[in-house]
């Protein structure tokens, strides 16, 4: 069988499971924001996919996996508008200008973006243009990289035992600079911190942390192409994180907090590929019911 041919069977299943599923139909004139999870093609949403194959056009960014594209229509009009390696290849306004006059050409837009579209994702500065602009828009979550990544790592985001609180933060403020924060009370609040776009700053964030009070010692992770085939994961400590984030310039997320050691037990891809996990036995399963 050819690729197109393969490829219309594909989307005529996409079609069968969105009837089975009683999805929305995806309007002319409207745009719809989807996120594409973190890299793994199969974390998207059921909507997600059903919004692919539905699309006349879709803009999509560069954490997208673009494997994902192939469901497309075929002449589907497709728009690279990401931004590589710190780059910005094209202006924000552009993009939600874009999302607007392709709209009010009548066509189905899908602005498809890595994770959730809302999580340090400029979803919602787009969202906002199309409000003001009077274009129709449904927003579809996504999977977002400090929460699936996780997982991908084997590092619950919480757990009863070591954070019933857990603070995601950017690294990256709309200048280009380290947010300013109030990093006592970040410090003192949250036994987990996740940090997206923050590989450039993370020895300031350390530095910062530890002069609130928090451990140098206290366990922290880089991890890197969360849930694609080239993950890694580096586990180090507070003190270490600055010096080991600028050792990879992949994509990644920090974490910061007890929770990581939990890898050691619940590393689930690593038992995939042949590592024993640590067995531990729960030192107290507290009855809270
Ligand atoms: N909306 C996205 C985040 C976009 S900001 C989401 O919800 O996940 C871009 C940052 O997300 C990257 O700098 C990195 O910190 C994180 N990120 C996205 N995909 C990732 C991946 N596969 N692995 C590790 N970090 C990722």
């Amino acid at each position: 069988m050819s690729n197109d041919l393969i490829h219309a069977a594909d989307r005529a299943a996409i079609q069968r499971l969105s009837a089975a599923l009683n999805l929305p139909a995806f309007e002319m004139g409207w745009v719809w924001l989807a996120g594409a999870g973190p890299g793994d093609p199969g974390l998207i949403t059921a909507l997600g996919l059903h919004a692919i194959a539905a699309a006349d056009v879709i803009l999509y960014d560069s954490l997208s996996n673009e494997s994902l594209l192939a469901f497309a229509r075929p002449g589907v009009e497709l728009i690279f508008s990401g931004k590589r390696g710190g780059m910005h290849s094209c202006k924000q306004c552009d993009i939600s200008r874009t999302l607007v006059s392709l709209a009010q050409e009548h066509k189905r837009v899908l602005r498809l973006k890595g994770g959730d579209p809302l999580v340090f994702g400029r979803g919602a500065e787009e969202a906002l243009t199309l409000a003001e602009a009077g274009v129709p828009f449904r927003i579809i979550p996504g999977v977002t990289a400090g929460i699936g990544g996780l997982a991908y790592a084997g590092i619950p985001v919480t757990h009863r035992d070591t954070n019933q609180v857990v603070t995601f933060l950017t690294g990256h403020g709309a200048d280009g600079k380290l947010p300013e924060l109030d990093w006592v009370s970040i410090a003192r609040g949250s036994p987990t911190l996740v940090l997206y776009m923050a590989r450039k700053y993370a020895g300031d964030v350390a530095a910062k942390l530890i002069a609130a009070g928090r451990s140098a010692a206290e366990p922290a992770a880089i991890v890197s192409n969360a849930s694609l085939a080239d993950q890694t994961v580096q586990v180090t400590t507070l003190a270490c994180l600055g010096s080991e984030a600028n050792k990879t310039s992949a994509p990644a997320i920090l974490v910061i907090g007890e929770n990581v050691t939990l890898r050691e037990q619940m590393d689930w891809l690593g038992a995939v590929a042949g590592y024993a996990l640590a067995i531990k036995s729960q030192a107290a399963i507290k009855d809270v019911s």
